[in-house]
């Protein structure tokens, strides 16, 4: 299935933002957040915007509306860059961000352009940021078959995120074990077996044709109470490409929604470890690359960001904790800017600094700082003008670690 490095790429940018977005409180209702559908005037905005920095200044707390009068100039600056929204629309968050006790507040702001179409025009002030469309947009990132069965009966069902799909139940009507014995008894035991073949065969076509028509299925879990899942994955019912896709065989006591549910809960660490696998893979290929010092591994923010400027990258791997943000310093005086790196523990003590330090041009005292993004996204913005994959790689793995405190968090394998 081809996705677009262009489309990947804006639903890593928007995973990661709405991660960062989610924890974010403001100390009152303060955080802004602007939604503009595709071909809405700018200037439209920009009045409503006006109206509301005016609405602001009924605002009691001194501090609120401040911040809020802050957060709509700031958005409103932003917009100056945009003669008309972007072809899926854009959204903007802005707000004073708290980092420590009060005072401690630094405006910050986000703009993204999302992955598909915005629906709906909206202006919210609150104590935290509204992201439920974009929440929406975020597809779930693996769909997972499930397989439960057992001698009487079976479900099948698919997995898309949080969402649980019945996709089939079956019933074997096998009779029970048979009491009697002697010739009757054998009889009856290949009758038995007759019909559980029979059985077995009804569920793995329904399995097969149900999933092999999902291109994202990227895993599947068989279980059920008893041996009959292995007798079934043994046997030649289940398409061999759906077998190599068996991530776990597990026991569960349940059938249909429940025992799905049972079936994903038992089956999660070893799921993890499978990412986990693919994680340590990519860093493992770097490490190999490094060691062999075949010049095909670069690493650290300005070796990786020259090689990406020079198209020269194949695979970038990203920390998914690199903390360096983004800032756009200003003087308001006489309007001179520039952008710097930070990392996020030391940003409240940079930002805190600038205050009394001179304008390079002016020497006015009168600097301040607007965290504009993150380090990451800016890697992932390189990485899609460059046509190179990208690979998250996460520190739950000891490669992961070893990624973001050996290298800075970011590496890249260079085009041979
Ligand atoms: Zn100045």
């Amino acid at each position: 299935m081809a996705v677009s490095i262009s489309e990947k790429t804006a639903e890593l940018k928007l995973t990661w933002l709405l991660r960062q977005l989610r924890n974010k409180k403001g100390r009152g209702t303060e955080l802004i957040s602007l939604y503009i559908p595709p071909g809405r005037q700018i200037s439209e905005v920009m009045t409503n915007l006006r109206e509301e920095y005016g609405k602001a200044s009924n605002i009691k707390s001194r501090t609120t509306r401040k911040n809020v009068q802050d957060a709509i100039t700031k958005v409103m600056q932003r917009l100056k860059l945009y003669d008309k929204a972007p072809e899926n629309g854009l959204v903007i968050f802005c707000g004073a961000i708290p980092r420590g006790p009060p005072g401690s507040e630094v405006i910050e702001i986000y703009d993204l352009e999302p992955p598909k179409p915005i629906k709906l025009s909206y202006y919210s002030c609150d104590d935290k940021f509204y992201l439920d469309p974009l929440l929406e947009m975020v597809k779930p990132q693996q769909v997972i078959g499930v397989i439960l069965i057992d001698n009487s009966e079976a479900t099948i069902a698919k997995v898309e995120g949080k969402d649980v799909e019945i996709l089939g139940y079956h019933t074997s009507g096998v009779p029970g074990k048979s009491h009697k014995g002697g010739q009757s008894a054998r009889r009856f035991e290949r009758l038995r077996e007759s019909v559980l073949n029979d059985f077995y065969k009804r569920v793995g076509d329904h399995a097969n044709s149900a999933f092999l028509s999902l291109p994202k299925l990227d895993k599947i879990i068989v279980g059920g109470p008893g041996n009959t899942k292995n007798i079934f994955i043994q046997g030649d019912y289940l398409n061999y490409q759906l077998k190599s896709k068996i991530a776990a065989v597990v026991d569960t006591s349940y059938m249909e929604e429940q025992g799905v549910k049972e079936a994903l809960e038992r089956a999660a660490p070893k799921m993890e470890r499978i990412e986990l696998l693919e994680e340590k893979k990519a860093v493992q290929r770097f490490l190999a690359e490094i060691g062999k010092d075949s010049g095909l591994a670069v690493y650290g923010e300005e070796e990786v960001k020259q090689a990406l400027q020079a198209h020269k990258v194949s695979r970038l791997l990203i920390s998914e904790d690199i903390s360096k943000l983004r800032v756009v310093v200003e003087c308001s005086s006489c309007g001179y800017s520039y952008e710097t790196t930070e990392e996020e523990e030391k940003i409240e003590l940079f930002l805190s600094k600038l205050k009394s330090e001179s304008c390079p041009k002016c020497k006015a005292t009168s600097l301040t700082g607007t965290i504009v993004g993150s380090v990451l996204e800016e890697f992932l913005e390189l990485a899609e003008k460059a046509g190179a994959d990208v690979d998250f790689i996460s520190s739950k793995s000891e490669e992961g670690r070893m990624l973001l405190k050996g290298f800075g968090g970011v590496a890249a394998i260079l085009k041979v």
